[in-house]
């Protein structure tokens, strides 16, 4: 069988993927980024592509081209409105169609769009270790005649043949084997950097048909960056009224504040950013807050849910009819983003596989039907990796175990590890190691508003819910008072199938030195306690205990200490022991039972 891949020829990224042995995932070499940006860059030896060509754009803008595909099979006139942003140069070339002009050379639109072809294949033949020939390539429903042919001709110079040119939204349906599914209507929105695509699905027979699509070409993920960028740049100048932060250098760190920002608070209610000031010697340190943000994208928002009525009155349905909604874009990774969608249509998307990749990864299993491959694998149904959250001293607490089949739903109950702590910081991570360090941090929020009271006394039930979609809601209770609060995140985002099977390998590897490690952690936080508890009974201890007794506890104390340096877990229990075994008698004592207790309960504290 010969392979067919897939290709997500996109504005800002572009990216292939292939259906392997274990189903379909995105193509990368082991420890690389997936996604290529979609930008080249022309130096003296030639062209570069990519991570490199973006790397590269500081020092040589004006031999970096952007956004080539929106020049595709264009013609001056089709560009009237666009040609005045563009950085390069453009001119007429045959058949009315442009030119892009470096330097004393001409290119066509078609010949830099193979080039970004060419990187993909390229890594595509290294990483799969055979020729690749063929490809399907996917492009916007709204794409005419010529812009098609573009793409085909672009796939040709890269030397590769196209087996077939499919629309993003399809290839998104596919992704999510909706095809398989029984006749009826999917609405596909694709909120990406720079532009916003709503297109209706009609799926007949195994065949899909765009019956309405609609969009903005100027709405997108950047809007989102220079509304929040304004933002700080309000603060800034309150603090700073001399600032005028205005040129380019001052854009660019506003704009790289403000986006790190923006994806931050898709996983967290809050977040706190410093930013260096540029020509100053000063940095500007500052909090954003998830509701702010929401209000500022909201009638961003509120034009994409315009454009959704507009398809559904030219398809003529309403939106109770459609039966399957798709997420595609990064910029539907934001909760609110969602919500407003699943209000609008009245059911939750599918978000289970990264929007990053789900165009790329309908392609590839576009490619692997044509080239006779059998659609066998299955989709998301598992959960891969444990979930749960950080406890005291670094320790990850599983909630939710690796391979458990969605929906699925558990809750564990913990305390405060400190008097009068009236916040509890939730820490939400994934993996399959002892430590949260080892792990991957998905979100975090904090429970507010708990009345003081001692520390092991708060019972706080952490509930981790994952829904049929693959979204994982965390809710954080705490009984005694009722204070409530919870998050959203989308747990395997811009995972893929190798990294899941790396990170369960790396766990078996580590098991052995992880669990000694964790161990050693809970036997320190004991011995703490038991220290505390020896201080505030040793003035009982005084009275009862003879003076040898007390040297004894007193030398073993400072052995425990010096194992708690060490690394074995075991040395330092068989100390802790003895020491348990010395102090034993002040624990008959009234006071002393708090050494006993604290023996026993030192589990379940969550980080302050
Ligand atoms: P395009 O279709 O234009 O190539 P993409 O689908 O690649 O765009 O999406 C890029 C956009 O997604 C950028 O604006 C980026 O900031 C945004 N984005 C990526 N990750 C997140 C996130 N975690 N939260 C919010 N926005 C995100
Ligand atoms: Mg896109």
């Amino acid at each position: 069988m010969e392979r067919i891949i897939g290709i997500d020829l996109g504005t800002t990224n572009s990216l292939g993927a292939t259906v392997y042995e274990e189903g379909p995932e995105v193509i990368e070499a082991s420890g690389e980024s997936t996604i290529t940006p979609s930008v080249l860059s022309l130096t003296d030896k030639g062209w570069l592509v990519g991570e490199e060509a973006l790397n590269d754009s500081i020092s040589n803008p004006d031999k970096t081209i952007f956004s080539v595909k929106r020049l595709m099979g264009r013609s001056l006139k089709d560009l009237e409105n666009i040609i005045n942003e563009l950085p390069y140069k453009i001119i007429e070339g045959q058949r009315q169609l442009i030119k892009i002009k470096i330097g004393e050379k001409e290119y066509t639109p078609q010949e830099l769009s193979a080039e970004i072809l060419k990187k993909i294949k390229m890594n595509a033949e290294s990483v799969l270790g055979e020729t690749i020939k063929k490809a399907v390539i996917t492009v916007p429903a709204y794409f005419d005649d010529a812009q098609r042919q573009a793409t085909r001709d672009a796939a040709r110079f890269a030397g590769m043949e196209v087996a077939r040119i499919i629309n993003e939204p399809t290839a998104a349906a596919i992704a999510y084997g909706l095809d398989e599914k029984k006749d009826g209507y999917i609405a596909v929105y694709d909120l990406g950097g720079g532009t916003f695509d709503i297109s209706i699905l009609k799926l007949s027979g195994k065949i899909f048909k765009v019956i309405a699509t609609h969009g903005n070409t100027q709405l997108g993920g950047d809007d989102f960056d220079s509304l929040v960028a304004n933002e700080i740049k309000k603060l800034i100048q309150k603090t700073h009224p001399k600032l005028k932060l205005n040129d380019p250098e001052s854009k660019q760190i506003l704009k790289k504040t403000a986006e790190s920002i923006k994806k931050e608070l898709s996983s967290s209610t809050e977040t706190s950013y410093s930013m260096k000031l540029p020509h100053t010697e000063l940095t500007f340190d500052g909090n954003f807050k998830l509701e702010e943000f929401e209000n500022l994208i909201d009638p961003m928002i509120e034009q994409t849910l315009e454009s959704c009525s507009y398809v559904l009155r030219e398809a003529n349905l309403a939106a109770d009819k459609i039966n399957d909604v798709v997420l595609v874009g990064g910029s539907t990774i934001i909760p609110k983003v969602r919500k407003r969608i699943e209000s609008f249509f009245q059911k939750p998307p599918h978000v289970a596989i990264d929007p990053y990749k789900v165009v790329a990864m309908g392609a590839g299993i576009q490619g692997h039907l044509l080239a006779g491959g059998r659609r066998d694998f299955l989709l998301l149904d598992v959960i891969p990796l444990a979930l749960g959250i950080e406890t005291l001293g670094g320790t990850f607490s599983k909630i939710i175990t690796g391979n458990t089949t969605i929906p699925a739903e558990e809750s564990e109950t913990f305390t405060t590890n400190v008097d009068n702590q009236t916040s509890i910081e939730v820490n939400i991570y994934q993996g399959e190691r002892e430590l949260i360090k080892h792990c991957r941090a998905l979100g975090q929020f904090k429970l507010r508003g708990i009345p003081p009271m001692k520390s092991g006394y708060p019972l706080v039930q952490v509930q981790f819910r994952v829904d049929a979609n693959g979204i994982l809601t965390v809710t954080a209770n705490e009984k005694r008072s009722g204070e409530k609060a919870e998050i959203e995140v989308i747990p395997f985002h811009g995972l893929t199938q190798f990294e899941i099977e790396n990170i369960i390998e790396a766990s078996y590897e580590n098991a052995v030195d992880d669990f000694n490690q964790r161990q050693l952690i809970e036997f320190c936080q004991t011995a703490e306690r038991i220290f505390r508890g020896i201080e505030q009974t040793w003035e009982v201890a005084e009275n009862t205990l003879s003076k040898d007794d007390r040297d004894e506890i007193l030398k073993q104390v400072e052995s425990v200490r010096q194992s708690m340096q060490g690394h074995d877990a075991q040395v330092l229990k068989t100390e802790l022991d003895v020491l348990g075994n010395l102090t034993r008698p002040l624990a008959d004592n009234a006071m002393g039972k708090t050494i006993l207790t604290e023996l026993k309960d030192n589990e379940n504290m969550i980080r302050k």
